[in-house]
């Protein structure tokens, strides 16, 4: 027992323990709360959770973390980001105050357009040296799994380029990270004009981007821009069909800002997650309830975005859809690395409880990404992904909006964050 470690005098010890799989309906009601509890870690799992007492008795020789009065959670669960990107768009922030849309900001040269022209530019280590500070960002608010796409590189080398810059980030820090391939973010600029064609890249997608990268085991996921204006039903169609033969699992950016069917071509496909959702339809909801993919929810965006418009959670929830929450984190619309700040978007403006939003940011994160036996709960067994806020109890994590409460976090054990 001499590598096991004990968490020991914190206020609440937030377990969300419960089965290995995404929860849903009344089951979302109670994020298991226990107080006068202790976790005991041994070699980056989970051994034990309870009464302090007891578990001081059976591990005698533990080393100790003393929580110090604050309240104990599973480490959070960040199942959607664009981590890899080079320059901040923060010049288009007043130009949306100002009235400007989508196509205006993409005309003035922004938009992922810009991301994809600076990313090409830049080279592996620089690309790695942006990135690593910025996840240490993200770990220093409790987050201890994340999901990173590329998507910025749109050509077979830059996106190669990207997915080699999350391989590295995985060696370089203790973060669990699960890299996802966005070959399909957009049609990139040279294949909107002759000689060239959407038709061909999405063959470029199909025939050499995605068959590498299985290949190379670059990524766990494929994900893709599924809007009308961006890739249609059926091209979405096309290239899924082709990342699942090779053997990726599937995500969908659905329904964003239009219903176009993307949530239930989500749930048709079985995919593993359809996110962000502001524009789901009816029968959406309906087709997503029924499925076992997780429908992950992203408030920042739209606040950021100024839309007064957020994805039916409720709606969602009420039919019996699993839901997430997750940052968004990108460079044009969601440059947040405050992962609490999404709980109190989720209850202000989602209105869920805090119990559900939660559990959205933990185990049914991990659901998002196939993770739900690994991550996302305090139970023996489980990877030792803990945060650690200073906060007495776990309903002043969404209150003190904005705030850093996170005082450390460790994933399998390691210290991320302290
Ligand atoms: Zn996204």
């Amino acid at each position: 027992m001499s590598s096991s470690t004990l968490f020991v005098n914190a206020a609440q010890v937030v377990t969300c323990a419960g089965p290995p799989r995404a929860r849903r309906g009344d089951e979302m009601r109670d994020a298991a709360i226990l107080t006068r509890a202790a976790v005991a870690t041994d070699g980056g799992r989970i051994a034990a959770v309870g009464p302090q007492a007891q578990l001081e008795h059976a591990y005698p020789s533990a080393a100790r973390i003393d929580c110090d009065g604050g309240v104990l959670t599973p480490g959070l669960v960040d199942s959607h980001t664009h981590g890899i990107f080079g320059k901040p768009r923060f010049e288009e922030q007043e130009l949306r105050a100002a009235g400007a849309g989508y196509m205006e900001i993409a005309n003035r040269g922004g938009g992922i357009h810009s991301s994809v022209r600076d990313v090409r530019a830049r080279g592996e280590d620089e690309l790695f040296a942006l990135a690593l500070p910025r996840l240490r960002r993200l770990a220093a608010h409790g987050t201890t799994t994340v999901e990173v796409k590329s998507g910025y590189g749109l050509s077979l080398d830059d996106e190669l380029k990207s997915l080699r810059v999350i391989r590295r980030l995985q060696s370089a820090l203790p973060l669990r990270i699960v890299p996802t391939f966005l070959g399909a973010h957009e049609i990139p600029l040279e294949y909107r004009a002759k000689p060239h064609s959407r038709e061909e890249y999405i063959a470029l997608i199909v025939n050499e981007m995605i068959p590498r990268v299985a290949r190379e085991q670059l990524a766990r996921f494929a994900d893709i821009f599924c809007e009308p204006g961006v890739f249609t039903l059926d091209e979405s169609r096309t290239i899924l069909g082709a990342a699942r033969a090779h053997g990726l699992a599937l995500k969908l950016h659905a329904d964003e800002l239009e219903p176009g069917g993307a949530a239930e071509l989500a749930a048709e496909l079985g995919a593993t997650s359809a996110d962000h959702l502001a524009a789901i339809s009816d029968a959406g909801v309906r087709a997503l309830a029924a499925s076992a993919t997780v429908a992950t929810l992203l408030p920042g965006t739209m606040l950021f975005l100024g839309k007064t418009r957020q994805a039916p959670a409720r709606a969602l929830l009420d039919a019996g859809a699993a839901i997430a929450l997750a940052t968004d984190f990108n460079p044009g619309t969601s440059p947040t690395v405050n992962f609490p700040l999404m709980l109190t978007l989720a209850v202000s403006q989602l209105r869920l409880s805090v119990a559900e939003a939660l559990l959205a940011a933990t185990v049914n994160g991990a659901a998002a990404l196939g993770l739900q036996a690994e991550t996302g709960q305090i139970s023996a067994g489980y990877s030792a992904d803990l945060a650690l806020f200073d906060i007495e109890d776990v309903r002043e994590l969404p209150y003190w909006y904005g705030d850093h409460r996170c005082r450390r976090s460790w994933a399998r054990g390691n210290a991320c964050h302290a």
